[in-house]
């Protein structure tokens, strides 16, 4: 009997299936060997199938599924001839068949949405609280528990708070080496908890000790971490959707973890909803402990020095009331209009980066992606232009009452009430008239 034909399997080329793209970031693009995917306007792969070699690495890589690989109707009749030679099914679909099941298999052991309880001294970070609600959402998308997980010395008193801004369940580790922050007791405590509960996503603040926990925990851990996120979502296969700023704010990128757990995202202050409060509400607590002595610990707090006491510091982020100014301002002398307004309103003055770099503002009044979050009643802005890395910043706030010169400024679009004319003019109308306002109830 004659041997049979020696067949050379064909490897197809890669195809995109039409409204599967989720526009993840080009993803694709770079893990193609060849360079043989280009991306459109809007995010999604155009196949330059001349250059496709069908290494799959492109499928694989899809969090999305959006690709597939197309074979010729003769290719497909070798791959036929093939299979029946090896008397086995055609092998592409099972290889990633059998990968993704062991993925799944692996992703299927996490569980739960945690939420690190943020606390100085016992007094909690209002983040945390943020976190809760938009992490109930999670929550419930996923069938799962919100867990909140408390650290630090004395600090039982949080739990009840958590429970009342609707964790389900907290892990508390709670001893004196624990009274301070210090990276590496913070970094086993966690690392501690997760081994042994395995959630499925962490969500902290972007704050200081938030961004500096978060780092250290998944590069322990060995996952993804999205910081400063504005907002999250999930899809039905448990993917964290974590959207926030990238090429310098010029796009809202959505971010996937889809290999690794847990998945871990910090969000800065202000941009969620606080969770509501039900006073009263209990839950389980987790007692937990992690085998860590003073001793074993490099670094020492000595002294707690808190610079909110400084005179000229101000929490922008706690402001009801928020008059803010930008290079229009034209000068740092020129606050003092601001500082006018703000004082009648009770509030405080902001800037924009612009007005901080030119030397107007100190940095801790910036308003913005590399400055703060506000979420404030009422926020003015006057001689702000309305660049991207500005309105992620402040464009939750209740109101925005916008002053620009410039009719066509994109501050505009996000305001409320805009004013189009000279703020040195508006400004100064504004509080007098406020001060009318008062005299008049007043006298
Ligand atoms: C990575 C990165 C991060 C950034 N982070 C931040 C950030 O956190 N916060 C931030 O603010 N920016 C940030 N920026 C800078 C941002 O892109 C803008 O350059 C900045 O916000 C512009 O500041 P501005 O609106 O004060 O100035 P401009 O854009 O120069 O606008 C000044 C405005 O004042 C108006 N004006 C002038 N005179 C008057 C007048 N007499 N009366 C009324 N209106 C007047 C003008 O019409 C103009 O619209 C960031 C940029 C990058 C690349």
């Amino acid at each position: 009997m004659s041997e049979p034909k020696k067949l050379k399997k064909p490897r197809g080329v890669a195809v995109v299936i039409k409204g599967k793209c989720i526009a993840c970031g080009a993803r694709c693009q770079s893990a193609c060997p060849v360079n043989c995917i280009e991306m459109s306007e809007s995010g999604e792969p155009i196949i330059l199938t001349a250059k496709c070699i069908g290494c799959l690495k492109c499928l694989k890589i899809c969090p999305a599924k959006a690709l597939e690989i197309f074979f010729t109707p003769e290719e497909l009749e070798i791959l036929r001839e093939i299979a029946a030679q090896q008397g086995a099914g055609v092998p592409v679909p099972e290889e990633i068949d059998e990968e993704a099941a062991a993925l799944a298999r692996k992703l299927a052991e996490y569980k739960d949405v945690w939420v690190f309880v943020e606390q100085t001294e016992g007094v909690p970070a209002r983040v945390s609280w943020e976190l809760l609600g938009v992490g109930a959402d999670l929550a419930k998308a996923r069938s799962a528990d919100l867990c909140a997980v408390v650290i630090g010395s004395d600090v039982e008193p949080l739990c009840r708070e958590a429970f009342a801004y609707g964790a389900r369940k907290v892990y508390l580790i709670d001893a004196p080496v624990f009274r301070y922050y210090r990276t590496n007791s913070y970094l086993e405590a966690t690392c501690h908890l997760i081994d042994r509960y395995k959630p499925e996503i962490i969500l902290m603040g972007a704050t200081g000790l938030g961004r500096d926990l978060a780092g250290a925990v998944a590069t322990r851990v060995a996952t993804g971490l999205t910081a400063d996120c504005t907002g999250l979502g999930i899809d039905d296969k448990g993917h964290l959707m974590q959207t926030r700023p990238a090429f310098g704010g010029n796009i809202m990128a959505t971010i996937m973890c889809d290999k690794f757990r847990p998945q871990m995202s910090t969000v800065r202050p202000n941009v969620m909803q606080i969770a509501s409060y039900h006073q009263g509400a209990t839950g389980e607590i987790i007692r937990e402990s992690c085998p860590l002595r003073e001793e074993d610990l490099a670094v020492k707090v000595l002294e707690i020095i808190n610079d909110s006491t400084h005179k000229d510091s101000v929490d922008i982020t706690a402001a009801d009331f928020i008059v803010s100014g930008g290079r229009g301002m034209m000068g740092g002398d020129n606050f003092a209009l601001l500082k006018e307004l703000a004082d009648e309103l009770g509030g405080v003055v902001g800037a924009s980066r612009s007005a901080v770099d030119a030397g107007w503002m100190p940095q801790d009044r910036q308003v913005g992606q590399t400055g703060k979050t506000v979420r404030p009643k009422i926020y003015i802005a006057c001689g702000i232009s309305g660049a991207i890395q500005h309105l992620v910043g402040m464009q939750d706030a209740d109101m925005v009452i916008a002053i620009n010169r410039d009719k066509d400024a994109p501050i505009f679009e996000v305001a409320t009430y805009g004013i189009v004319g000279d703020l040195f003019t508006i400004i100064p109308a504004i509080t007098a008239r406020i001060r009318e306002i008062k005299a008049t109830k007043n006298g």
